[in-house]
């Protein structure tokens, strides 16, 4: 397969420059095809995110100048020799992705060949790399070289690539009505909300409130053994409570896919969203009145959780934050028994919990970066079912706030960084 884009020119990339908060948008070369598996992605917008901050702020532990940014969405300009050709045994997209097809990346790139891949943990595949690090160069530029593209990107051109619980037609009509901006939402923040909360609803701590059933009867299938004397349950112990710690977008995206899970599920539940800065609090009301449900919706600044359980606390807890009083914060909240949740990067030392804090709760934590790559499916039907949030920009209920030129990516860190603005997206090309 071959292609008219030459990759000898010069391109325009957000990078950064150690020790720390200094971003400069600067002129480098357009990254070339290393590797037969190689694809160059031609950028259409880069998304700014929360993670973006550790290493901005010098404390994501690395030191090498590198160009910026792990959310990206664009087309294929050129494609490495494995590209075209019968790839038998190989991911699909080694034989059907072209130049000129839509892509989208998850924030890390996997080959999607090996055991860690198959099983669907693709964020640990032990090729994978994180865009935006000195592991791989990042999407804030006008092109990005994409490692094992053929394990790594979804193809936007073609959508009979993925699983999807939406009729074909749906499908296919979204894929051309939905605009870039929503689209980008798919490489991290979406599928990360989708993960938290679908590790929270399938923790078997949490088994005995979904099934009705208590511990260790939760986890027979009904009827398939003699009960005995089981105290029966009340209304109340079937109620699933769950805090959210942390309203940033990938906050608000594990509040929308849970209150679409459990209402579709037809699970009671209550959900208690927490976070200290007001615009977001302000934010996850619009986003609760917009999703109409009728069931139990808290925000809070701090403490409510225990008011509202009778002092027992969460079920479940999603720490969306990455720091210590966040995780702090969501082991006093948690009930015995219960799960902490949390999908935030945590850099700063030492661990704020001791062992003995955990036995005596029985809490499970659950830690980690989400395979973005395996959570593509039910994150794009959540995408498509939700365009009155995630469809348009600068709205109340919106998760993007702005869409600005690449060449405000040393401001637009600032502000990001002081929270004077929410989600921002580049177009490296305005
Ligand atoms: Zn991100
Ligand atoms: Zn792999």
């Amino acid at each position: 397969m071959s292609s008219n884009f030459s990759s000898s020119g010069q391109q325009k990339a957000a990078r950064w420059h150690p020790p720390s908060y200094d971003i400069r948008v600067e002129t480098i070369p357009i990254p070339e095809i290393q590797h037969p598996d190689d694809v160059i992605v031609k950028v259409k917008l880069a998304a700014l995110c929360g993670s973006d901050l550790h290493i901005y702020r010098g404390t994501g532990g690395v030191d090498k100048l590198h160009t910026c940014g792990h959310e990206f969405i664009g087309e294929v300009v050129a494609v490495g020799s494995s590209y075209g050709k019968e790839a038998a045994g190989r991911p699909a997209l080694y034989s059907k992705l072209k130049v000129g097809d839509k892509v989208v990346s998850p924030f890390t790139s996997n080959c999607g060949e090996c055991h860690v891949c198959r099983l669907g943990y693709t964020a640990r595949c032990p090729k994978g790399a994180l865009f935006g690090s000195p592991a791989l160069e990042g999407g804030q530029a006008q092109y990005v070289r994409v490692p094992t593209a053929g394990g790594t990107l979804y193809n936007l051109s073609d959508s009979s690539t993925w699983s999807s619980a939406l009729p074909k037609e749906v499908k296919e009509q979204a894929l051309t009505g939905l605009s870039d901006s929503s689209l980008l939402m798919l490489a991290d923040i979406l599928p990360t909300g989708v993960f938290a909360a679908t590790q929270a609803i399938n923790h078997p701590k949490v088994a005995p409130v979904i099934t009705g059933r208590p511990w260790p009867l939760c986890f027979n299938e009904a009827g398939t053994i003699d009960t005995g004397n089981e105290v029966s349950f009340t209304d109340e112990d079937k109620i699933l409570t769950v805090a959210i710690v942390g309203l940033g977008p990938v906050g608000v995206c594990a509040a929308i896919s849970l209150l679409d899970t459990l209402a579709t599920r037809n699970i009671p539940f209550r959900i208690v969203a927490i976070d200290p800065l007001e615009s977001r609090r302000e934010k996850m009301k619009v986003v609760y009145d917009t999703l109409s449900t009728s069931l139990e919706r808290v925000v809070a600044r701090k403490e409510k959780v225990k008011d509202c359980t009778s002092g027992v606390g969460a079920t479940a807890v999603l720490e969306v934050v990455g720091n210590n009083s966040a995780l702090t914060l969501s082991y006093e909240l948690v009930r015995a028994f219960g799960v902490i949740v949390s999908v935030g990067v945590h850099g700063d030392p030492p661990f704020p919990l001791v062992g003995r804090q955990l036995y005596n709760k029985n809490v499970s934590l659950d830690f980690g970066r989400c395979p973005a790559r395996a959570m593509f499916p039910p994150a794009f039907d959540l995408l498509v079912k939700r365009q009155d949030i995630f469809g348009t920009v600068g709205q109340p209920a919106n998760l993007i706030d702005r869409i600005v030129s690449l060449d405000d990516a040393a401001e637009s860190y600032r502000a990001f960084d002081k929270g004077e603005v929410g989600k921002t997206i580049f177009d490296p090309w305005m």
